[in-house]
């Protein structure tokens, strides 16, 4: 079969430092055209516009959309009513809506699109879900806490509504509960902490339950300094399961029993290529639908101004 022939929408950090690398391992696609009003793609065309890159390059079959979520929505539209496969980078658009239309939209016009979420394809994700599916679940705790200043140094997107605050880095861990638990999960208690100069969260405390009462916490804190933690622990009748290090590592009571090597996006973008070719779409809101409820329910506190 002829290589996918795709291009990249909005080269900034993860496109530099994950999309690049994972196209260029993969026979299946060939990277031809970029669009970015300042990044440049070294050795195809750059254009300034997802429009202008459309109308010059008529070849691209595909793009990956990798701008701040509060703008992809728009692109996302011009690329499917262009005929193009499109990849949603996480969380898949601001809003619920936008991106049912979307769904909607790649259907009517029998295209495929993909609300990637990195996460879920984390070395020990399957197996967490696995050991999960053998036995009972007790209790489950989030602890998702890292140094925003390290990880999002002057990312004013990430701090303007639309842009999820702590919420960016904890979709990923709501990417991976959604996925290992057996059954559906519903907000019931959450509380965001706001930097009083910030129109996105610092922090996030939630609750969850299930229909069987299964108590699930997560708590969200961009403030940790020194040891960063991107933990799921459930309390198990086999068991205390740790998935650590962002679903890299499992342990069950304490004996490693799950460690490779990360590749988040080499498998992202073979299920990309899997879907196109089976002509289907992968889009699960549940993460996000999670974000919107914690906003819809949560109480909220304002805490000290948060200065980059
Ligand atoms: P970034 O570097 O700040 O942004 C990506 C690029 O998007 C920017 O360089 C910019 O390029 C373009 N952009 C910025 N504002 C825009 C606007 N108003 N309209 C159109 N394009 C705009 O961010 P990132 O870290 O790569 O994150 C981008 C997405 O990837 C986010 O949804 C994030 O959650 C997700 N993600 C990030 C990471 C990570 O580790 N950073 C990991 C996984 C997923 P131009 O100025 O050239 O247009």
């Amino acid at each position: 079969m002829n290589p996918i022939h795709i291009a990249i929408v909005g080269v900034g950090k993860i496109v530099r430092d994950q999309h690049l690398p994972a196209i260029a391992g993969n026979a299946d696609y060939r990277l031809i055209a970029a669009a970015s009003r300042h990044g440049i793609v070294d050795g195809i065309d750059n254009f300034k516009s997802i429009e202008a890159m459309l109308e010059a390059v008529p070849a691209i079959d595909a793009v990956s959309l990798c701008m701040p979520p509060q703008f992809r929505y728009q692109a996302a539209r011009v690329a499917l009513e262009a005929g193009k496969h499109v990849f949603l980078e996480k969380p898949p658009g601001a809003t619920l809506s936008e991106v049912a239309d979307l769904e909607s939209l790649a259907s009517a016009n029998g295209l495929s699109l993909f609300a990637s979420w990195h996460s879920r394809y984390a070395p020990a994700v399957e197996a967490a879900r696995r050991f999960l599916a053998s036995t009972r679940i007790n209790a489950v705790q989030v602890i998702w806490k890292e140094d925003v200043r390290h990880w999002h140094p002057n990312q004013d997107w990430i701090w303007q509504a639309g842009g999820l605050g702590v919420f960016d880095p904890g979709i990923n861990a709501l990417s991976i509960v959604t996925h290992i638990l057996p059954n559906p999960l519903f907000i019931t208690e959450a509380t965001l902490e706001f930097p009083e100069n910030r129109d996105a969260p610092i922090a996030a405390a939630i609750r969850f339950s299930d229909a069987h009462a299964l108590p699930v916490t997560a708590d969200f804190d961009w403030r940790q300094t020194g040891h960063q933690s991107w933990d799921i622990i459930a309390e198990t009748d086999a068991g205390r399961m740790v998935l650590s290090e962002g679903g890299a590592k499992l342990s069950i009571d304490g004996k490693l029993v799950h460690d490779e090597p990360e590749r988040e996006y080499p498998a992202l973008y073979a299920r990309f290529a899997e879907i196109i070719k089976t002509k289907q779409s992968d889009v699960d809101l549940a993460p996000l639908r999670h974000v919107a409820d914690a906003f819809m329910l949560g109480r909220r506190k304002f805490v000290d101004a948060f200065i980059d």
